[in-house]
């Protein structure tokens, strides 16, 4: 079809069929049921995951026509579709997995049917995921796994775990790791969630005593999950991340408008020049940074060149992310710091919030200090 036809068809298959209150923009805006049922109603057009083949419940849509879709998504402030199974697994699988994993997990996956979780961490293995303990021993077709994960986001509403366990003990640690899936739902895994400051209990402490996986259900090579592993993550930090294209775009306008809101119907200029500056130099890096997703997003297309620029691009938005909600508290001064109560906007209150959550932001995934250094030894080539 061409270009022209599909973006006339998009527009009016978004027109009636996006909601009013999903038109705005950002995820965290939407309850969970708004955002699956939106991710659901993606789903029945292939455009959960446009660009994964029409077999596995995906769009079958090759990049120009990819682009148009998330253009006239944008235009309407459409949330984008998201989630750890179509962001993190199904790209790993659509590489790695066998044609029965794939023919399995992808379609409800596009379908949004089944919410997946990542078991990486450990109590004794974040940074140092290669150390985890988690084992995994097996049982006829099965492996029986037994262990702990923690800080596991979204596991209380999972079906699924993507989990890192560790098959060879004796052999070196990267070596000894496979990465299996299994239900969640099962005797043997037990979740204790997490209450936060703010109430919300999105991670979890996950329990495996004598959790089944099926033999079926490994990912790679068995002791050879490392590698897969490390792949996941690259999609998980690289420029397939939705937040990391949109820290140099939809973000970037938000600190001027944000200092224009400040001014009100005064004319003039900001009266800190200190503060005038951090803008414009926020502005500068993040027009940047955007342009050099860009620029990564074609040249993956070329070579897969995405993995040198994950580690970058992680470490980039994250720091950038946390100077720009710096900044908006410093514009909005002691109107920036509610937490609950009257007295505050609800947008102001949203924003406190945000800042906070950019601190997260620079943890996840692996922290900024890891992305340096895989800066330094993968990118760089720095000698240790
Ligand atoms: C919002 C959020 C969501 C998360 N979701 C998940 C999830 O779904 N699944 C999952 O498995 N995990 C998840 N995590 C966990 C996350 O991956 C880990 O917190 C992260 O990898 C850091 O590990 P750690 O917390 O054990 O810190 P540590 O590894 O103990 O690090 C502590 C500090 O030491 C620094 N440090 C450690 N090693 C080095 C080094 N070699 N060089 C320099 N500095 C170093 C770190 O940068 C950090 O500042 C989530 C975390 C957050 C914040």
């Amino acid at each position: 079809m061409s270009i022209e036809s599909f973006r006339t068809e998009a527009r009016q298959w978004l027109a009636e069929n996006c909601p009013e209150e999903i038109r705005v923009g950002s995820r965290d805006r939407l309850s969970r049921a708004q955002f699956d049922d939106w991710v659901r109603t993606l789903g029945t057009r292939g455009w959960a995951a446009p660009g994964w083949p029409t077999e596995y419940g995906g769009g079958g849509l090759d990049r120009e026509h990819q682009a148009v879709l998330s253009q006239e998504m944008r235009a309407i402030k459409a949330v984008p579709p998201g989630g750890f199974g179509l962001t993190m697994l199904g790209p790993t699988l659509l590489e790695l997995g066998t044609d029965e994993q794939k023919q399995r997990h992808l379609p409800p996956i596009c379908r949004h049917e089944l919410i997946w979780c990542q078991g990486y961490s450990e109590p004794g293995a974040g940074s140092d995921l290669a150390g985890l303990q988690t084992r995994a021993i097996e049982d006829g077709d099965e492996y029986v796994v037994t262990g702990q994960k923690i800080w596991t986001t979204g596991a209380p509403h999972a079906d699924w775990i993507f989990c890192l366990v560790r098959t060879d003990p004796d052999a070196p640690k990267h070596e000894g790791i496979t990465f299996l899936l299994f239900p969640m739902r099962q005797e043997g895994v037990q979740v204790s969630p997490i209450r936060l400051i703010d109430g919300s209990e999105h991670f979890a402490q996950v329990f495996f005593d004598g959790a089944r996986a099926s033999k079926s259900d490994v990912v790679g090579p068995v002791n050879g999950g490392w590698t897969v592993a490390k792949r996941l993550l690259q999609h998980e930090r690289g420029v397939s991340n939705p937040e990391a294209r949109a820290a140099g775009t939809a973000k970037r306008k938000g600190l001027v408008d944000l200092a224009r809101e400040q001014l009100g119907e005064r004319e003039g200029r900001l009266a800190d020049p200190a503060l005038r500056d951090r803008i414009a130099q926020h502005e500068l890096d993040a027009q940047a940074f955007g342009l050099t997703m860009r620029r990564a997003a074609e040249e993956a297309r070329a070579d897969q060149s995405e993995r040198q620029i994950a580690a970058m691009s992680k470490f980039y938005w994250s720091e950038l992310g946390k100077r720009e909600q710096e900044i908006a508290i410093q514009l909005l001064g002691s109107r920036g710091l509610g937490w609950s109560g009257e007295g505050f906007e609800e947008s102001e209150l949203a924003r406190t919030r945000r800042w906070l959550i950019t601190r997260a932001d620079s943890i996840w995934g692996g922290t900024s200090e890891i992305q340096r250094n895989i800066i330094a030894k993968r990118v760089l080539m720095i000698p240790e």
